[in-house]
């Protein structure tokens, strides 16, 4: 019998890495904690570098050269791409191709990590069998990059020797051959490996898990728990409808420190030319996608009717003009809100919070609507 998998496209290094990494992390660390005990040294010396490889692959690789999301001076470019080598996710340069086609062919057979393939390969499997070299084609300003091309050049070089090695020297000259390994065990490989997930889980979960308020077309979805692990990925729906904002949790309370160190960093003048999506157009997406929902229910609504063409019972009628009557004024908000997009007028913030609230309240009204006359059609 012909085997499913197919050997011929593995790419042996990355799912050797991926492999030895990962039951290296899930044997040796814990093995490290029971003899040796938990260090606070050592914590730290993981946070630490959970925060810069992580901030770097959100930061640095994601918003700043995958999406261009705004400018960076040289020193913040320089950090993202040698701590971004330490998080061993390819150069910025295959990173940010992989994603730019992502994005472009989402929930397609031409998206790398496709979640119609499975989680599985949502996840990690497409890892295990992507080829090179990549065309790079979608890459051409940053191949003009003279950064991004060097870290192209030296990424595993870079990723072992401040990844790996200097976690294990900092740990030797702290504490010896003990610190060493923990050091090596703890803020190298563990921290490798759980970067490494909370990036992938971006591709998986927030394609599965969560709420979509900008555009269900899509199955990149919004979730806050996602956001706690990944440094504000998690609000994906909105990433996917605007890619180019610098925001992924674009509401002011929403969970994104990667959009928080980016604000500081431009106060500090080391970022420029933040990229926002303006309030109105973040509402018309809202509104649009409100309307969707709206017509899944209007035409539940309007099946249970034709079932019932001969009543003329007051109550069902009286319920069907009240629909009528929200259905229009939804229109009326709608299409006012669309010209003002259209001709790139500012709305007021009391008017901005006035449409969505009532567009909110049209979905609700809708929703019990529908289940008031749903059963009598049944
Ligand atoms: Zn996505
Ligand atoms: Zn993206």
């Amino acid at each position: 019998m012909k085997s499913r998998i197919p050997f011929d496209r593995v790419n042996w290094t990355s799912s050797i890495f991926l492999t030895v990494t990962f039951f290296t992390a899930l044997i040796g660390t814990p093995l490290y904690l029971i003899k040796f005990g938990v260090d606070p040294f050592q914590i730290a010396l993981f946070a630490f570098y959970s925060l810069a490889t992580g901030l770097s692959i959100t930061l640095g690789y994601h918003r700043l050269f995958a999406h261009r999301a705004f400018k960076a001076k040289a020193p913040v470019k320089l950090g993202t791409l040698i701590f971004g080598a330490c998080a061993f996710e390819d150069s910025a340069l295959d990173w940010s191709s992989d994603h730019r086609t992502h994005h472009k062919h989402v929930d397609q057979d031409d998206d790398p990590y496709d979640i119609s393939k499975g989680f599985f390969w949502a996840h990690m499997g497409w890892i295990f069998f992507k080829l090179y070299p990549r065309p790079l084609a979608n890459v051409a300003d940053l191949k003009k990059d003279g950064l991004v091309m060097w870290q192209h050049r030296w990424h595993r070089q870079l990723g072992f020797l401040f990844g790996i090695l200097t976690p294990t020297m900092i740990g030797l000259m702290v504490n010896g051959g003990v610190g060493a390994l923990g050091g090596f065990l703890l803020a190298g490989v563990t921290r490798v490996v759980v970067v490494q997930h909370c990036t992938f889980f971006i591709n998986s979960l927030c394609h599965t898990m969560g709420r979509r308020p900008y555009d269900s077309r899509t199955s990149a979805r919004d979730s806050f728990l996602m956001a706690i692990f990944t440094f504000g990925e998690g609000y994906h729906n909105y990433h996917h409808t605007f890619q180019h904002d610098y925001r992924n949790g674009v509401k002011k309370w929403q969970w994104d420190p990667t959009k928080w160190t980016i604000w500081t960093l431009s106060k500090l003048g080391l970022v420029s030319d933040l990229r926002r999506v303006p309030d109105e157009k973040i509402l018309l997406a809202e509104m649009r996608e409100t309307r969707r929902q709206a017509e899944l229910r209007l035409a539940e609504i309007e099946a249970a009717k034709a079932q019932r063409a001969d009543d003329t019972c007051p109550t069902w009628q009286g319920a069907l003009d009240a629909v009528q009557e929200m259905t229009e004024k939804f229109a009326k908000n709608y299409a006012e809100l669309e010209e003002a997009v259209s001709e790139g007028v500012r709305v007021s913030k009391k008017n901005l919070a006035r449409w969505k609230a009532e567009a909110a309240e049209y979905l609700e009204q809708l929703a019990a609507m529908d289940q008031q006359l749903a059963p009598a059609a049944a």
